[in-house]
């Protein structure tokens, strides 16, 4: 599991104002390696980012773009 413990939110960082669910690269950074949501400590997502990136996920596993399980 990567963890990102005291570090900053990453898109506040880098300014995202929305997670796009296409962007495969950039939402599977907050997936363990059993396709797990990594939780909010781990990723150091604030609030607003990690419900946006959450539902991106989600998302993504509609559209078989990321698996459910792996
Ligand atoms: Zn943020």
């Amino acid at each position: 599991m990567p963890t990102y413990k005291g570090r900053r939110c990453r898109f506040c960082q880098e300014k995202v104002q929305f997670v796009d669910y296409k962007n495969v690269a950039s939402i599977s950074r907050f997936l363990t390696k059993f396709g797990k949501i990594v939780p909010k400590y781990y990723s150091g997502n604030c609030i607003k980012h990690q419900k946006m990136a959450s539902n991106a996920i989600k998302r993504a596993r509609e559209m078989a773009l990321i698996p459910y399980i792996k």
